[in-house]
């Protein structure tokens, strides 16, 4: 059986599918997704493989929502980067059959993305350069307030944060362990899952939680244009103030690229930067026990913790959020949602 390919675009209204096998023969029609039936559009890749394997999915890097859960059930998953993609719409990925016809020409040309390495595997160095580089600009936009990366260190409260939702399965899971600890946190929605599961972003800001914005698609920022990034965040801003009720306050960068042309693109944007100070790492799913781990060896009095709710396999990261809450809880700190934190007087 001849090699198949499963280009995969983001557009305004969700995911576009088109399979072509090594001759550009399409396998089946095109087919359209919404940003809510990723666990549906998985189930179908595997059909398709009728028993063989299924075809790999090609992705660009304006997309990272679907590297995780994908990997995760198994499928063999690449990355197109923009230097080797035609011209991008002003909002949306290139199309599916450009996607397809990529990686079927030129296959040695695309990343293969791993569970380990992340959406941005095989641009690491790249990545940490860049971060690199922006640092005394962020240094100096935190020190002016525009920039949040935890609170006072006399402060005995922690914010929370979950990023990547809403999700279908795991969002409802979130908000109940919370509930049953009266714990508030902070969610930074991705506007594409917003849109297509309004109703559980409603069950977040219902339970009296805080909802950050995240992007739309989760791409890597610095392959943006300026315009590109700020319709990004527009567009999120404007489906969670419509969804949620409320514009957001927050805006965490996806994998935190903020290198000096991103940094210079947000100038002047009406959200603050939020980072972290504790990296769950539950993305990398270390086991539950781990997960727990390293949030409460890292935690302490003002931190952000970075965990994850949406676009990949969290069970673990819903497992381990019991012993979480109750071991910051035992030490007496509270916790509280990013904006509650960062209220403090002198935050700094
Ligand atoms: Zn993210």
């Amino acid at each position: 059986m001849s090699k198949r390919y499963a280009g995969i675009a983001w557009t305004e209204t969700g995911y576009r599918v088109e399979v072509l096998d090594d001759a550009g023969r399409q396998v089946v029609g095109p087919s359209g997704w919404s940003g809510g039936q990723v666990a549906e559009l998985i189930g179908w890749l595997r059909e398709l493989g009728d028993g063989q394997e299924a075809p790999a999915v090609v992705l660009d890097s304006t997309n990272g929502l679907l590297d995780g859960p994908m990997t995760a059930a198994g499928l063999e998953v690449y990355r197109a980067d923009p230097w080797l993609l035609p011209p991008r719409p002003g909002f949306g990925s290139v199309t599916a059959v450009q996607l397809a016809e990529q990686a079927r020409t030129a296959p040695g040309a695309l990343a293969r993305v791993t569970a380990e390495g992340g959406t941005l595997t095989g641009r690491a160095e790249e990545f940490f350069a860049g971060v690199e580089r922006g640092e005394p600009a962020r240094a100096a936009l935190t020190a002016a307030g525009g920039c949040f990366d935890h609170g006072r260190r006399d402060d005995p409260r922690v914010a929370l944060t979950f990023d990547d939702g809403p999700d279908p399965v795991f969002t409802r899971q979130v908000v109940e362990i919370l509930e049953r600890y009266g714990a508030r946190a902070t969610f930074f929605c991705v506007g594409h899952h917003v849109a297509a599961l309004p109703d559980e972003v409603r069950r977040i800001a219902a339970a009296g939680h805080e909802l950050g914005n995240h992007s739309w698609s989760h791409p890597y920022l610095p392959d943006l244009t300026p315009a590109e990034l700020r319709e990004q965040l527009d567009r999120t801003a404007e489906e969670l103030d419509r969804v949620g009720g409320a514009a957001p306050t927050w805006f965490r960068p996806p994998y935190g690229a903020l290198t000096p042309e991103v940094l210079a693109a947000l100038d002047g944007y009406p959200t603050t930067l939020t980072m972290w100070d504790v990296d769950a790492r539950d993305w990398s799913r270390p086991g539950p026990e781990q997960i727990a781990a390293t949030v409460l060896e890292g935690a302490g009095p003002g931190s952000v913790v970075l965990m994850h709710e949406g676009a990949g396999d969290r069970a673990q990261t819903v497992q381990a959020l019991p012993s979480i809450v109750e071991g910051l809880l035992e030490r007496g700190l509270e916790l509280v949602t990013v904006g509650e934190l960062a209220a403090t007087p002198d935050a700094a």
